[in-house]
């Protein structure tokens, strides 16, 4: 009867997921109001990305940070996933360029010549408006294509993979180098890969993490390794926390390495000031 079932579902109600509804429902509230009326709550860091080939930091990627009055520190895991599902993604994306292409003009005033990775959801890839913005901004500062990159993961493409390719073109015709961030994680297969027009394969962090001592991790980076040098395409390694991790990525030919090891992300002026002490500094001995 109705007493029996309205007990049954007292005492099947899922109290941690009603917590986990509501903060993201908290979340979705307090972030539109952020991007609305709080952009001070928001802020950019900044990770280097060494180049293996040089030995030099020539690009760094923009990573997103958000302290609300209410919630805190949320972490960009939470938040970008979330703005996504509830369909306001760009207003973050539209933030995120616009703050990165402002501190692309202050590093070069600085004397440093940095790409800055900005990462992309997918839904950004199929917004037409997007280039148009990305190309006004950096008009308008006086910069040129080489001064920003894109990083897309890669389980988001798949969806609507034709009209993801047509739109990556656009991107690259424009100039831009394109990366599949996270790679090794989503569902690639090798007509996807090879259909795809990117620049860059980014190995996921959780292969590289523990690689110095994981030997199936070291198997796994290196094959994806040689299959992007048969696609002519570079690798960047991300979450690399230890020297030996370093060389042996060195030694396999990967281009890129980015990881606590070298550096944690850092606000734009602790990251020029990173930059220039850290001009001559031999990452690989
Ligand atoms: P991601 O793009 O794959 O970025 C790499 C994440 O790994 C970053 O976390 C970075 O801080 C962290 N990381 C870097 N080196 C190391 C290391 O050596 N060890 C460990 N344990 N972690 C390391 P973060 O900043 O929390 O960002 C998480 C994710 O949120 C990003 O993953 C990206 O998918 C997303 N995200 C961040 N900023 C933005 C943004 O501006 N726009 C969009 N659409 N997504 C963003
Ligand atoms: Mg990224
Ligand atoms: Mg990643
Ligand atoms: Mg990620």
């Amino acid at each position: 009867d109705e007493a029996q079932i309205s007990r049954q579902f007292i005492l099947r109600y899922d109290f941690a997921l009603e917590d986990k509804y509501l903060r993201r429902l908290s979340i979705i509230t307090e972030l539109k109001n952020t991007l609305t009326h709080a952009q001070h709550e928001l802020n950019l860091f900044y990770q280097p990305k060494l180049n293996l080939k040089t030995g030099k930091v020539e690009s760094v990627e923009a990573l997103i940070r958000w302290t609300n009055a209410k919630l805190g520190f949320v972490s960009p895991e939470d938040f970008i996933a979330t703005a996504e599902h509830a369909g306001f993604i760009e207003l973050v994306t539209q933030w995120v360029i616009e703050r990165a292409i402002k501190d692309a003009a202050t590093f070069q005033d600085s004397k440093l010549t940095l790409t800055i990775a900005i990462n992309l959801s997918a839904r950004d890839v199929m917004n037409t408006k997007l280039l148009s913005l990305i190309k006004q901004k950096l008009a308008e500062y006086q910069l040129d294509s080489t001064s920003v990159s894109f990083e897309i993961t890669e389980g988001d493409l798949v969806k609507d993979h034709q009209k993801a390719i047509e739109h990556l073109k656009a991107f690259q015709a424009s100039g831009f180098s394109i990366a599949i961030d996270d790679f090794g994680t989503g569902y690639s297969s090798m007509a996807y890969l090879q259909s795809l027009p990117v620049n860059t394969l980014k190995v996921d962090k959780s292969f590289v993490l523990n690689l110095d001592t994981q030997v199936g991790d070291q198997q796994i980076v290196k094959t994806v390794i040689s299959l992007a040098h048969a696609f002519e395409l570079t690798v960047v390694a991300e979450g690399i926390e230890n020297l030996p991790t370093l060389q042996l990525l060195a030694q396999w030919g990967c281009e890129w390495a980015q990881g606590y090891y070298i550096c944690k992300p850092a606000p734009a002026e602790q990251l020029i000031k990173w930059c220039h002490e850290n001009k001559n500094t031999q990452w690989l001995t």
